[in-house]
């Protein structure tokens, strides 16, 4: 059973949907919950964001106000709903999850944001995914917390205003660009979550280890944390699979040559990139030139959706300086074609 998981055939590294370096949710990270921080101090990283939100939520908790509205931006798996759920503990607020594909009728938010108490938090992830009619209820109700309504039709129709309790709406988004601009005009903070670094990632790997009961070498914690595109969601994910790998070599520690070699397995490289990535970076070099090449080409070549390029697979590639984003499309800089070992011609 473990042997197929690793064998090359049946690598899920390949099937975009469940890629193991993929910072999308996919099944196997149900258990993520468990090792979602709560505090603050807990919440590793990310310190600029932190210091600010300490600001804002102590001046919040003092007046015995409602903390402004806050948009959390970045790619997926860096921890945006994690720190939703921590602002709300430092608040000593309750939280109300949904998402935008979630709220399919207007009158479901108008029901959502009635039972909203004073304090509450309302966390809409992937909040660029609101249909526009529904987005207009949230303007009035983020502005002046009230609902306004229709009642009756033709000559009788009278507008209704509904007075709302002072939550505080936290959205996420991928993407801050498709948030309409009514909406984002809103937003009294917005905050875009960086990638970490390794030593933040290692200090993750090395909490959740402890959570899980795992036991880890440093410079193999260190290991997965450079391997894990600058984001806890992968590196969380790669430590359980290397936890899966010591106990098949009956080891009780996840050493750094187990560590290795179930990457390596895995295809995930030294700097984290994997199949789907070189694919992205070899269609660009060998098929357009070294690029530009605009994004739903480099889809169509690839087989991989517009969308997972952009959110999932590009911003990684950009951070490493391996694909610069032109007026005239994506270009493979010479870093990415030293990485893949091909020769660079100006
Ligand atoms: P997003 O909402 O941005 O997709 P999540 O908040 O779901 O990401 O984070 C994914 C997982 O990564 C969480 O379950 C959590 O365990 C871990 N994580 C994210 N950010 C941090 C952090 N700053 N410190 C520790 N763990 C984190």
């Amino acid at each position: 059973m473990i042997k197929s998981q690793y064998s090359k055939e049946n690598n899920d590294a390949f099937d975009i949907e469940n890629r193991l370096v993929s910072s999308l949710t996919i099944d196997e990270d149900e258990a993520e919950t468990s090792l979602r921080p709560h505090t603050m101090d807990e919440y590793v990283g990310q310190s600029k964001i932190k210091q600010n939100l300490q600001v804002y939520i102590t001046a919040a908790r003092e007046r015995k106000d409602a903390l402004d509205h806050v948009l959390l931006y970045g790619p997926p798996g860096l921890g945006k709903t994690t720190l939703a759920h921590v602002i709300a503990s430092e608040l000593g607020a309750q939280i109300r999850v949904t998402s935008g594909p979630a709220i399919e009728r207007a009158a479901d938010l108008a029901a959502i944001l009635t039972n909203l108490e004073k304090g509450d938090i309302l966390f809409i992830d992937e909040i660029h995914r609101l249909n526009r009619n529904i987005e207009e209820v949230l303007y009035p109700a983020m502005e002046d917390f009230s609902l306004d309504f229709v009642s009756g039709k033709g000559p009788m129709a009278r507008s209704i205003r509904l007075p709302l309790k002072h939550f505080t709406l936290i959205g996420a988004t991928t993407r801050a660009g498709m948030l309409s601009g009514p909406l984002r005009d809103r937003f009294g903070m917005m905050l875009r979550l960086e990638m970490y670094t390794p030593a933040e990632l290692k200090s993750i790997i090395v909490r959740s280890a402890k959570i899980l009961g795992i036991s880890i070498d440093g410079d193999a914690a260190l290991e997965l944390a450079k391997r894990s595109r600058g984001t806890p969601r992968i590196a969380n994910r790669l430590l359980r699979r290397v936890r899966d790998f010591a106990q098949y070599e009956k080891s009780d520690t996840v050493t750094l040559r187990i560590t290795n070699k179930a990457l390596g397995l895995m295809d995930v490289d030294e700097l984290g990139l994997d199949i789907t990535d070189r694919t992205v970076l070899e269609a660009i070099i060998d098929k357009f030139g070294g690029g530009p090449v605009g994004l739903d080409t480099l889809s169509a070549a690839t087989g991989e959706e517009a969308s997972t390029i952009e959110d999932v697979v590009e911003p990684f590639l950009i951070q490493l300086g391996f694909i610069a984003r032109t007026p005239r499309g994506r270009i493979c800089t010479k870093n990415a074609y030293d990485h893949l070992g091909r020769t660079y011609m100006e």
